[in-house]
């Protein structure tokens, strides 16, 4: 879907902006300050439909930003970040140019992104399958039990089929993090992102987090965008690995030249002190 012309005034030199249709998420000349501190600096990057593309990099580069971007949780300063061809940081006057988009445009428009956090967030107070049916039904409008038999098919993906009616507290905390993935595609995303997923479990809970999300990369068409500690994952799900430094792409390629034959002095830099 090619997009209409850009207001200039209001986002600044990116009347270029053409994503291509096989583009899902695109990145535009993004500026993300918070006061002086200059988090994202004119970054531009693609993702294409299906793609599993992970961000690595030092702690502060600006990954996180970047899913927060997606998610509507922060707010661009400059540049804009369009999603299946439309805008999602802008949305379009009358006359097709962009405006900074208002929160229910967003809302909107974020509707075909899910995002689970290293902290899983369940709610506590309702059981696994509710927790999973409960987005589907308020927000989509899914019948209850089609929202339910949807949620115990997901749960038998994540390998929980038999904890439906468990809460999360007595849940370990790789069991609620694979609550947490099925939640998120409940919803059926398109784009899922993974913010450090794994970050917060215990050591011996990780890898059955990182086989579920393997599986996941292998048998669905979704467009994956993570960031992780997890060389090892990075390496195996990923088409394409984005290494950051200071809000700014240092280096990009498959992961068997990124861990194999990494090009840049501060990839190899940073892969020394992590692996
Ligand atoms: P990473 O995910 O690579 O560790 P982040 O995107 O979390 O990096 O953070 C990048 C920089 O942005 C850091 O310097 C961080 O302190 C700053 N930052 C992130 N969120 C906020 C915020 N809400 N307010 C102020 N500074 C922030």
């Amino acid at each position: 879907v090619a997009p209409g012309p850009l207001d200039k005034a209001a986002t600044g030199p990116v009347e270029d902006a053409k994503p291509d249709s096989a583009e899902l998420i695109r990145f535009d000349k993004v500026v993300k300050r918070f006061g002086d501190n200059t988090v994202l600096d004119h970054l531009d990057f693609s993702v294409r439909k299906g793609e599993h593309v992970t961000l690595i990099g030092p702690s502060g580069s600006g990954k996180t930003t970047i899913l927060r971007l997606l998610m509507t949780l922060e707010q661009v300063s400059e540049g804009v970040v369009w999603v299946g061809g439309e805008p999602l940081s802008h949305e379009r006057k009358a006359d097709g140019s962009l405006r900074p988009a208002s929160e229910k445009y967003q809302r909107q428009a974020r509707k075909k992104i899910g995002m689970v956090f290293q902290q899983f967030n369940l709610f506590p107070n309702m059981n696994v399958l509710r927790n999973i049916t409960e987005a589907p039904v308020t927000a989509l409008g899914v019948p209850k039990p089609e929202a339910e038999a949807r949620a115990r098919e997901l749960l038998d993906l994540v390998g929980l089929g038999d904890k439906a009616d468990a809460h999360p507290t007595q849940l370990s905390g790789g069991q609620q993090q694979r609550v947490a993935i099925a939640r998120a595609l409940a919803m059926k995303p398109d784009i899922l992102l993974l913010d450090e997923v794994t970050s917060a479990l215990d050591p011996e809970l990780v890898a059955g987090v990182l086989d579920v999300l393997r599986d996941i990369a292998r048998t669905t068409d979704i467009t994956l965008l993570c960031v992780t500690h997890e060389m090892s994952f990075a390496r195996d799900i990923s088409d394409r690995v984005l290494m950051f430094d200071a809000g700014r792409i240092v280096e990009s390629g498959p992961p068997s030249q990124i861990f194999g034959e990494p090009r840049e002095e501060r990839t190899r830099e940073f892969l020394r002190a992590v692996l």
